[in-house]
């Protein structure tokens, strides 16, 4: 974020937004939030730009993607710097999370896109084929609005984003008003490697320009943050007849069985929990361990998180939350937890020896599901483990929730994780690892219940950005057409027996 605090300005001006660290709560920068009238110009700005990017075709607008891979591969420092700044997380993460991750996705994309986006011929079935031929076309939906959230402040800008511009949009991107110039980094990146004025654009500001970029016209959103923003661009979209994809909020469960690997499993926990200080969508938010391992687990879980060194300088694991709404909601989760019988075995309070938005890594048992702290998302350094009979109870918990966006089980059998794994109401599942799906393109990625709507990442998803046009072309160059009048009973009883032939007899039925 920081720490975001609004401007006084006279009336009509545009708002402005002050931004300090929320590590140490130095002042960083301020932003101008871009009202209704500049998404209104970007967005004309956008339609004027994409046929001739549209008509570059795919191989020639990948090769964008590629120089902007070597551009990030070349600056990565400064990449990270401006990330770090932002958000206080351990250069470690932003290495993993944002520059590792985003080299993945340039290249997986680049290399893929134009095959995934040629035209295809589909072959028609039954009778239909002896008179008609099938080309499908991938064709760009036109201007993609892309709105996304702080916790992955570049990556979860980059991904949508290339995604959308492979398939041939130009692309309006707002990142979050916490880590702006983390997301304008995206815009950065591909302005140097000189992309056609108006093919992306980002516009800096919070819920007034993600609202008016919904409104405006774009022809597809896609939105990454909490469940009640999405619902609000869902009803958006819908009022609208856009489409959008959501990838909203999680609370996800981890499930630790009786043979469960307890070294491997404890280190997960940890990662799962802490990683990116909790603030990662698909963090281990809730853990069941079987009874008769709960103990050495616990032990494990204890010894590894006490080691975590928080910090804002130098070498550390742990970063600050990224702002104070978020401080706010953790300290509440673990208050709500301890005033109802839980415990914190490390951590459980503000970490009063750092002065930015520090909460220490916390390890919480005797928890039970009325608190918030197993129901509402935490999105914080917060790793509660509640103890389970048996696996069935666990399942019977991990479903107990309104989310549905990841979940993990370890169990030393690895057919038994994947037939733990389809138990589990949820929108991907990882056995003996935290939560990793979203660095596997190829795992199609998107959250089940509250936890979203749609699909990103991959194939499905580079052309779900465009609409995939069927062209049925007639064999003989229309004449059946010709004769389909006059209407005739003789002609309706040849239908009949047609229909009895095709789909009343084996040779039919073999031929469609
Ligand atoms: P948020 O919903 O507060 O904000 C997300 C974005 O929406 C921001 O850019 C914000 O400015 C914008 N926005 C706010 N009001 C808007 C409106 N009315 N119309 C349009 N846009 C509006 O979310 P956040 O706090 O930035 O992000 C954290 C949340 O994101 C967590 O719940 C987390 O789980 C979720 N998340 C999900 C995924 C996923 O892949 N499923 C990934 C990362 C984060």
């Amino acid at each position: 974020m920081a720490i975001v605090t609004p401007i006084e300005t006279p009336h009509g001006e545009r708002r402005r937004l002050r931004l300090s660290s929320p590590a140490t709560g130095e002042f960083l920068h301020e932003i101008t939030v871009a009202n209704a009238d500049d998404v209104r110009a970007a967005l004309e700005r956008a339609r004027k730009a994409q046929p001739a990017w549209d008509a570059l075709g795919a191989e020639g607008r990948v090769r964008y993607l590629r120089r902007a891979l070597a551009l990030l591969i070349a600056k990565q420092d400064e990449f990270i710097d401006v990330v770090v700044r932002e958000s206080g997380k351990p250069r470690t993460e932003v290495l993993m999370m944002d520059i590792f991750s985003g080299c993945d996705s340039l290249h997986y994309v680049a290399k893929r896109a134009p095959r995934w986006l040629r035209p295809e011929k589909r072959r028609l079935h039954g009778v239909m084929r002896i008179a008609k031929k099938l080309r499908i076309v991938y064709r760009p939906l036109g201007v993609v609005g892309v709105i996304s959230p702080w916790n992955g402040p570049f990556i979860l800008s980059l991904n949508p984003t290339i995604q959308a511009l492979a398939a041939g949009n130009s692309v309006l991107l707002k990142p979050s008003e916490v880590t702006p110039l983390s997301g304008k980094l995206v815009g950065d990146l591909f302005d140097a490697v000189g992309l056609p004025e108006g093919v992306l654009q980002v516009l800096l500001g919070d819920g007034e320009t993600g609202a008016a970029l919904v409104e405006s016209g774009v022809d597809k959103v896609s939105f990454t943050g909490s469940v009640p923003t999405g619902r609000k661009v869902a009803e958006a979209c819908a009022r609208n007849l856009v489409p959008c994809t959501l990838e909203l909020g999680g609370k996800d469960p981890m499930i630790v069985c009786e043979d469960a690997d307890l070294d491997s499993a404890s280190g997960g926990a940890v990662a799962g929990a802490f990683l990116n200080t909790g603030q990662y969508c698909c963090g281990t938010e809730r853990v069941y361990v079987v009874d008769s391992v709960a103990d050495e687990f616990v032990r494990r879980v204890v010894e590894r998180a006490g080691a975590l060194r928080q910090g804002c300088e130098g070498e550390f694991d742990v970063g600050p939350l990224f702002w104070p709404r978020q401080l706010e909601i953790v300290e509440e989760h673990v208050r709500d937890a301890v005033a109802r019988g839980a415990r914190a075995l490390v951590g459980g309070r503000r970490n009063p020896n750092l002065p930015g938005l520090y909460f220490e890594p916390t390890v919480l048992v005797d928890v039970n599901h009325d608190m918030k702290v197993m129901q509402d998302e935490t999105f914080g350094p917060v790793l509660p483990i509640m103890r389970v009979r048996d696996e069935e109870e666990a399942i019977r918990l991990a479903n107990d929730s309104r989310y549905g966006l990841a979940a993990n089980v370890w169990t030393r059998s690895p057919s038994h994780g994947v037939d733990l794994a389809r138990r589990i109401r949820s929108g991907s599942v990882c056995v003996n690892d935290m939560a990793m799906t979203y660095g596997a393109p190829e795992a199609p990625f998107g959250g089940l219940k509250q936890s979203g709507v749609g699909i990103v990442n991959g194939e499905a998803c580079v052309r779900s950005y465009c609409h995939e046009l069927p062209i049925l072309i007639d064999r003989f160059g229309g004449r059946q057409a010709r004769s389909i009048y006059p209407y005739s009973f003789k002609r309706d009883a040849g239908m009949q027996r047609l229909i009895r032939f095709l789909w009343g007899t084996p040779l039919g039925r073999w031929l469609g």
